[in-house]
């Protein structure tokens, strides 16, 4: 494996995530920049493939400077990379409508920009707005904690007007300004590593991800692993959807092509070989599988906090909205309940959808209504999940079924047998060729395992293999004698006994 050195960092463009309260022109923000920076040629009706754009930036001095854009569904998505622990901005835009103030949504972006420990620009927008006071904006940030340059603070204040174009330079001289004081770098001789900011489910191409490249480059033919999804890499795509060769730090590429779908914010890794790269991925399974059991197990020594599954409702006539309230109030459990977060009559339009992403998780059901195009694409590109119904029982059986899923889970082990060792085969790094006798149970291939030695458990594995005389099996019952290929970190010895286990939920 190539080795990182310092000598090797260059400075990369930064990543700006653009948060704030709905409606305050995060979106027309992002499409004034996108507009105004991405090279002509490529522009002219060009739809955005994936959630994220870098754009050029010339700056005052003339000078060129590439900068990220994030496009995610904005905040949620944001939230949902942050709680990964995954730094996936160098620096957020914290909008705020001059003629609205700070709002609730503002404050929550501004403790994940917070939390995430970013530096960040505050941006009054809207101020083509006639009779906008400014001065009263500003006001509103400083009550909020938000210590602008000027105002006794350090954080720089932009006035801008998303729509009209004023002031949208400046800012983005500003975020110049900040990458290179906060001096991000990057080196593009290692292989790249980043975080998985979208995923997409496509009829035709199958599951493609859109990856941020923190760090490295990425050519084709390697083996990308997030989480215990794994992809061979051939189609890489740039932000316009074409195919490129290569691609390196801070920029968003779309991957064709995965085991399974994997997580929205997750990081991940690139190997040369791919069986380098299913152990990774068997790795993270058990890591996280290992995670799951261990926080599942400590909520079922803690009374869980009720698990509130956020709505946005929409229906055809008012009356609907009570009954599906009623509905849900004999649903709810003491552990699982409804949260609604909207509600309206008519169509499932845009602003629908943009309000589900202000929570993550958020689902939009419509009742007797139906749903308009750019919603619906919007939804499909932010994943947002809409379910429609006609039939109230039919929309009964699915909170039911919601409720259900969402109950919390315990994971117990079940014992499937025991084995005797009685000899050695083989042995390499981490797996070992050993024969031995069921003594009670049966043993299956893909089963956890215990070993103990004289009692005493000394380490875990995992039946990769199962032999009966010479024939492959998947299973071997009690009183038999057979040979098997273990995976474990340990060193199995003659007289060792292996318990074997599956993990089970258990409500
Ligand atoms: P988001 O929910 O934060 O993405 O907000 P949008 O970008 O969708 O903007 C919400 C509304 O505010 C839209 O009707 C925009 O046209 C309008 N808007 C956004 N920026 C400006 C601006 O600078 N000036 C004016 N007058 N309206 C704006």
């Amino acid at each position: 494996m190539i080795q990182e050195s310092e000598n090797n960092r260059i400075p990369r463009p930064p990543v700006v995530v653009v948060l704030g309260h709905i409606d305050h022109g995060k979106s027309t923000l992002l499409d004034t920049i996108r507009k105004s920076n991405v090279a002509e040629n490529e522009a002219g009706g060009i739809t955005q493939e994936i959630g994220a754009y870098e754009v050029t930036h010339t700056a005052s001095s003339g000078k060129t400077h590439p900068i990220v854009f994030l496009d995610t569904p904005g905040h949620a998505a944001f939230q949902a990379m942050r709680e990964k622990g995954a730094r996936v901005a160098d620096i957020g835009v914290l909008v705020v409508a001059a003629d609205d103030g700070v709002k609730p949504q503002t404050k929550e972006a501004l403790s994940a920009i917070i939390s995430a420990k970013i530096p960040y620009i505050a941006v009054l927008n809207k101020i083509d707005k006639l009779g906008i006071n400014i001065e009263r904006a500003r006001q509103s940030l400083l009550e909020n904690e938000i210590y602008i340059e000027g105002y006794g603070g350090s954080i720089p204040c932009v006035l801008i007007s998303a729509k009209t174009g004023e002031g949208v330079a400046e800012l983005l001289d500003m975020i110049v300004l900040i990458a290179e004081l906060e001096n991000f770098t990057g080196d593009m001789s290692v292989p790249a590593e980043g975080i998985v900011i979208e995923t997409k489910v496509d009829k035709k191409r199958g599951l493609s991800a859109t990856l941020l490249i923190k760090n490295g480059s990425l050519v084709p033919g390697k083996y990308i692993v997030a989480g215990d999804a794994v992809s061979p890499g051939r189609i890489i795509e740039n932000f316009l959807g074409k195919p490129v060769k290569e691609a390196h730090f801070s920029s968003p590429v779309r991957v064709t092509g995965w085991s399974s779908l994997p997580q929205v914010g997750l990081p991940f890794e690139t190997f040369s070989l791919k069986k380098e790269a299913e152990e990774k991925a068997l790795e993270n399974a058990e890591a996280a599988r290992d995670h799951n059991s261990a926080s599942k197990e400590k909520s079922a020594t803690v009374p869980p906090e009720r698990i509130m599954i956020p709505l946005v409702v929409k229906v055809h006539v008012s009356g609907l909205l009570e009954a599906i309230k009623h509905e849900l109030a004999k649903i709810e459990t003491d552990q699982v309940g409804f949260k609604i977060v909207s509600e309206g009559i008519g169509t499932i339009t845009e602003r629908d959808v943009k309000t589900a992403t202000g929570k993550k998780d958020t689902v939009i059901i419509g009742f007797s209504t139906g749903i308009d195009a750019p919603a619906k694409s919007l939804a499909e590109r932010l994943a947002v999940p809409i379910e429609m119904f006609d039939i109230i029982y039919k929309l009964s059986e699915w909170f039911v079924a919601q409720v259900e899923r969402h109950t919390p889970k315990i994971a117990v082990e079940e014992v499937l047998g025991k084995a005797k060792i009685l000899r050695l085969f083989s042995h390499t790094k981490d797996k070992q060729i050993v024969g031995g006798r069921v003594v009670s149970g049966v043993i299956k291939t893909g089963a956890q395992v215990k070993i103990f030695r004289r009692d005493a458990e000394i380490g875990s594995g995992r039946i990769r293999e199962l032999q009966r005389e010479k024939n492959r099996t998947d299973e071997v019952s009690e009183g038999r004698e057979f040979g098997t290929m273990i995976e474990a970190k340990i060193e199995i010895a003659e007289h060792d006994t292996i318990e074997a286990f599956t993990i089970k939920e258990q409500v």
